[in-house]
Formats: structure tokens, sequence, C-alpha cells
């Protein structure tokens, strides 16, 4: 058995790759254009990397020929970079997505999609479940709700197997700090053991459902080897709520000491709350469960 992991020398996609090749009898391929994704996160992994991009057919083709699964995680997955460049945004993201469904299409594969809760934008309620109306607030937000229309418009419409996934805030090892785009978690971690206060965004009362990646590979894997696929996006995430300065007192709790901060303007684009609603997971995958918070935080700090 054949898996192609998009976007596989990113932050997700190398632990998924990671995790994959832990299983028996199974090829795994890596395509990544290396525009974040690093060779290094894919040192001690049995998975062939090939470097080339989702908009290009021929490599699409290339990589796709006998493959029984494909994870699509490439992308431009920033919110701040689609408000800088909309458009870089969209070809990645959407249209990225569409060539990917097509090369799937070409081959029979299954599709798990990686789609965003930034999808439920200024929509106020929480939990966030499937079932709310979308209001993206941002470029990035669009990209995303197109990727997992197109994804089920192909199910519907040439009966592919496809399973669009929203991811909440993922964090763990391989994820890049110390770059203007960098996510919460490892802003936070890079500048705590640098002795930097941390950055905070507003006044730290957002909250967000923070996941461990190797909550979301597991998932990403059972999904991926068992074919699974849903007619509607699934949250995969598990429901529980932290804000920024909850995770901060965490953090200084797992360091011993008490960690400064740095208040900056809130961003455009930013979503106040988020929280899933994880029934649909559930549902699909019974025998997985989360891995705590304090003990990914635990490991991220131990990997930096
Ligand atoms: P990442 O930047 O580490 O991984 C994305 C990878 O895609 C990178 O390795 C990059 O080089 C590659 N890539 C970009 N454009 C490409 C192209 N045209 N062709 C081939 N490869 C290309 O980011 P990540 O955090 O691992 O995100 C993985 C996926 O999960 C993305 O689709 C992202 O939108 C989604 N997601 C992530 C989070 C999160 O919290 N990390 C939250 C919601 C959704």
């Amino acid at each position: 058995m054949k898996i192609l992991v998009t976007g596989g020398a990113g932050f997700i996609g190398a632990n998924l790759c990671r995790t994959l090749s832990a299983t028996p009898d199974l090829d795994v391929i890596a395509l990544d254009d290396l525009s974040t994704g690093s060779r290094s996160n894919l040192e001690g992994v049995d998975a062939s990397l090939v470097v080339g991009s989702i908009l290009d057919r021929e490599v699409m083709d290339a990589v796709t020929a006998g493959v029984s699964s494909i994870v699509h995680l490439a992308a431009i997955p920033s919110v701040p970079r689609s408000l800088v460049d909309p458009v870089a945004s969209h070809a990645a993201n959407a249209t990225g997505s569409l060539e990917v469904l097509e090369a799937a299409r070409r081959v029979g594969a299954h599709v798990v999609l990686a789609s965003s809760s930034s999808v439920y934008g200024r929509n106020p309620a929480l939990p966030k479940h499937e079932e709310l109306r979308c209001e993206p607030m941002s470029p990035y937000a669009v990209s995303k709700l197109a990727a997992e229309s197109y994804a089920l418009a192909y199910a519907a419409c040439y009966d592919l197997e496809v399973l669009p996934f929203r991811f909440f805030n993922v964090f763990g090892p391989l994820q890049a700090a110390g770059h203007a785009y960098a996510a919460v978690v490892p802003a936070f971690v890079d500048a705590a053991l640098a002795g930097r206060p941390l950055p905070v965004h507003g006044d730290g009362s957002q909250s967000r459902d923070f996941t461990y990646v190797e909550t979301v590979t597991r998932v990403l894997s059972e999904a991926a080897l068992r074919r699974v696929s849903s007619p509607d996006p699934v949250n995969l995430a598990f429901g529980s709520r932290t804000t920024l300065m909850e995770v901060i007192d965490l953090l200084g709790d797992i360091l011993g000491r008490r960690l400064d901060v740095e208040h900056l303007p809130t961003r455009a684009g930013d979503v106040p709350h988020s929280q899933a609603d994880h029934g649909r997971l559930r549902a699909l995958f019974p025998e997985l469960g989360p891995v705590p918070l304090r003990t990914g935080l635990e490991r991220t700090v131990a990997w930096f």
C-alpha cells in the first residue's frame, strides 16, 4: 500500500510521515516544494521525498501513481501571510487543492484534506459545530473553505472518497518559530527559552482548542489507512478551550519560572475564541483520544 503526503516536509506532514512509516509494508511518499518545509524534518523517517509543487500536473501524476490515499496538507498556512499576499494564498490553498483532487480523480485515490477552524471566522457560537454558518475573516480562511468545498463537490460529482478535516491550533515538535508568521505556541516557547517577553497580540484572553500534533497524526494515519470518508467536514480537535494567558501560565509552570509578557496590537483576521464540537470526530474514530495539553507542551519544550 502507498500513501502520499502533500506538504510532507512541513510541520504536520513530517510528523505524519514519521507516524505512517511505523506501519509495516507501507510506502510513504512526501511531496513538498520546500517553501516553508525542510528536508531535515524528514531525517531518520522512512519516506521518499519528492521536491515539487502540487500545482505541477506532471509531478502530481508521477507521485500519485499506485497511491491508495492522499493526505493533502500542502498550503501556505498562515492568516497574516494571506493578508500580505491573498493571490498566492489562493493559488497554493484553493487552486492547489483542486489540482490534488484532479490527480486523485485520475487514479481513484482517497483524499484526506486539511481545512481549518478559521472557516468559522466571525461566527461567535461556541463550540464550533460543523453545521454552523461559515463566516471567514481572512483570505486564508476563504481559501480553506474553497478547498473543502471542492473536496465535497468531487465526492458528490465523481464519487471520490474524501475526508475534509478542520484542524484547530496544532502545535508540537518541528513547528517553526522565530519568524514573523510563527504560530503562537512555538513563538511563546522560543521567547521563553531565550529569556525574552512572550509576544501576546491583544490582552491574551483569546482562547483556542490547542491540539498536540501527535493527536492529529494518529487520526490522519487511521483515516488514510482505513480510507475513512465523510459527506461533511469534520472538526479535528477534542473540544477543550484554553486562553493564551492560561498557556503562558502552564509554560511558566513547566519551566519553573514566571514568564514576562509583551502585549502587542490585535491582528486583523484573528478570531477571538475557538473550540471544536467533537461529536463527528468521536463517531468516526471512537478509539482515539487526545494527548493532554500539558503533556504536549512538555514534549514541545523538550524538543526545542
Ligand atoms: P507547514 O507550512 O509546516 O506545512 C505546509 C507544507 O506545504 C510546507 O512544507 C510547504 O513547503 C508545503 N507547500 C506549500 N506550498 C506547496 C506547493 N505548492 N506544493 C508542494 N508543497 C507546498 O504548515 P502546517 O502547520 O504543517 O500545516 C499543514 C496543513 O494544515 C496546512 O494545509 C494548513 O493550512 C493546515 N492547518 C494547520 C493548522 C496548524 O495549527 N498548524 C491549523 C489549521 C489548518
